[in-house]
């Protein structure tokens, strides 16, 4: 470790040289109450930014353990601080001047979401804590203006991390109300397990946000309020007492009008797999954490699924047991995202009509009697939605707005009026008895089998230098293969999409080869990830700064999606 006037020696020696001679910081220095650590120095004023963390002591720091020992509340002080540096730091951004990038200081945005990220970890044995970062080191043209980053080194940042990283600098209540937050939402995810419910959505939340765009409450939105019949009470350590919805396991059916409210609860109960920010609206919106979005998404690939249970006997003589394709259908990349599903553990399937195909969710009596079930390959989700949920636990949650025929089969039927939800049960179940479902039994499916062994990229594999980008939150790129994940509608941030980029590629290098299954690389993935952090799965000398961890479900979605694996 060297002290910060080494750092002050290094930079007044290289000014004015060429920027390479900026490679010659890289190294930690001791600062007053922290440990400023160059990790990666950018090759050019134009390149990505270099690298840089701060490591500040556990005792330095300050936090009351009961702040991070738990491993929940560890999370949601983590994101509570890197909002707080984050803040700062856009203050000072660009305030030191340059060519290209010089200046620049940026750290990960987190949106609505509270999700570990590797741009602050705080460890949970010793509360030490690591902030990473990004910084434009600045230049004239292409030489080096050691002043401007002097100024960022020993000015700005030391700002920044006195102002929104110590204990002592923060307002208590806010830090404590985030991390009782957090512990508050996992108590509701523990009591929908022991209560068997798929989810909850308090009374008061706040449904809709402000815009297709935007992840923010709509202003003057209407509040939720749970039907009488499905209230749910719940006593919670922090909060105290609270009401709301409980979605019991098995099949719900959401109907109602046009406009009524429908997507908008089944967005917020997708989003439920994750814990919100306080303000949010959705902060007791909370959907067991292993729930899927299933949409249609014509044009995938799919390889060795086997969707034999939805689709058999193709007029092509295709195996549907290992169906292969790379361009699917609306029904078979639906059936796909089922049974690929349930390959990755899911208990909750949320459907939208608004998003499926048609032909895979029901099939209408008059076309029965036309097209007899001989000449259908499909056998529609409706006909299989009971045994999902008696033979594999898998319950779901479904909005339908223009067909009655899941009246049948729901155990529950909620509609929504004016954004409100009553429920119908009853009353629906008895309108449906004057129209009985046909009477055709569907065929006998066989549980899928889910021994899918993977081998690996060979370019990633062999090759050490793999190039991972990410598009937004569209698509990954390893090398040059993209992996389409627009219609993977639970991966709530583009630093998912960076961290399952890095996850792929060392699946690639050390987990795919042919003989472990699709399931037990992905638990070893894991538990990998559980033991020794991201770090772990990012082999480069530094842990890259915008990662934030995924699902395993979302992981899963991306290797039937990467079209240059064998399945
Ligand atoms: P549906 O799926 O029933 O057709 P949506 O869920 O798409 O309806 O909602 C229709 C519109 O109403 C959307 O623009 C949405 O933002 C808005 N909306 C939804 N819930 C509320 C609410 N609680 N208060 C105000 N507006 C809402
Ligand atoms: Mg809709």
């Amino acid at each position: 470790m060297q002290s910060q006037n080494e750092l002050r020696n290094i930079l007044q020696r290289i000014d004015r040289r060429g920027y390479p001679a900026y490679k010659d910081t890289k190294g930690a220095y001791e600062f007053p109450g922290y440990v400023f650590s160059i990790d990666h120095v950018q090759g050019d004023p134009f390149a990505a930014p270099s690298k840089v963390s701060i490591r500040i002591r556990g005792k330095q720091a300050g936090f009351p353990e009961d702040l991070w020992k738990e491993p929940c509340r560890r999370v949601a002080l983590q994101d509570y601080l890197l909002r707080q540096f984050a803040k700062a730091v856009e203050q000072v951004s660009f305030q030191a001047k340059g060519s290209g990038k010089s200046g620049l200081m940026a750290v990960s945005r987190p949106g609505q979401e509270v999700l570990e990220r590797s741009a602050c970890e705080i460890d949970g044995k010793t509360g030490d804590m690591v902030l990473r970062m990004e910084i434009g080191f600045p230049a004239n043209g292409r030489s080096i203006n050691a002043g401007e980053l002097e100024k960022i080194c020993f000015q700005f940042l030391p700002q920044c991390v006195k102002k929104s990283l110590f204990y002592a600098s923060l307002k208590r209540d806010e830090v404590k109300a985030a991390a009782d937050l957090a512990e508050d939402q996992q108590y509701i995810r523990k009591e929908l397990h022991k209560s068997e419910l798929t989810a909850f959505v308090a009374n008061g939340s706040i449904l809709p946000r402000e815009s297709g765009v935007s992840g923010r409450p709509m202003k003057n939105a209407v509040p939720f309020v749970s039907p009488k019949s499905l209230e749910v009470t719940m006593e919670l350590p922090h909060h105290g007492r609270i009401t709301g919805m409980g979605i019991k396991n098995g099949i719900t059916l959401i109907v109602g009008g046009g406009y009524h409210g429908k997507s908008t609860l089944l967005k917020a109960l997708e989003a439920g797999v994750y814990n919100h920010i306080a303000g949010d609206g959705r902060e007791y919106v909370i959907t067991e954490d292993t729930a899927v979005k299933i949409r249609a998404e014509d044009g995938r690939s799919i390889r060795s699924t086997d969707i034999s249970m939805f689709i058999h006997d193709l007029p092509n003589g295709k195996d549907t047991v290992s169906f292969y394709t790379e361009d699917a259908s609306g029904s078979t990349s639906q059936a796909a995202n089922v049974v690929e599903s349930m390959e990755a553990g899911t208990k909750t399937f949320l459907i939208d009509e608004d998003t499926s195909a048609t032909n895979f969710m029901i099939r209408d009596e008059l076309m029965q009697r036309v097209v007899h079930r001989d000449a259908e390959p499909i056998v529609p989700f409706i006909d299989r939605v009971e045994e999902l949920y008696h033979t594999y636990g898998i319950s779901t949650i479904l909005v339908a707005g223009s067909s009655g025929s899941y009246f049948h089969k729901a155990d529950c039927i909620l509609q929504m009026n004016r954004y409100e939800p009553f429920e119908i049960t009853d009353f629906a179940k008895e309108q449906a008895k004057q129209f009985p479902l046909p009477e055709q039994k569907a065929p006998e499916a066989k549980a899928p089998e889910f021994a899918r062994r993977v081998r690996p990229d060979r370019m990633v594999r062999e090759d050490h230098r793999v190039k991972i980008k990410t598009m937004g939150r569209d698509g990954i790129m390893i090398n040059k293969e993209t992996i389409d994940v627009r219609y993977v509608e639970q991966l709530a941030d583009s630093e998912q999409l960076a961290a399952l980029g890095y996850l792929l590629c060392y699946a690639n290098q050390h987990l795919f080869d042919g003989k472990k299954t699709l399931r037990e690389t992905a638990d070893r993935l894991y538990e990998i990830m559980e033991q020794k952090g991201m770090a772990a799965i990012c082999e480069s000398s530094y842990l890259p700064c915008g990662l934030a961890k995924p699902r395993k479900q979302e992981f899963f979605a991306c290797v039937n999606r990467y079209r240059r694996l064998g399945l």
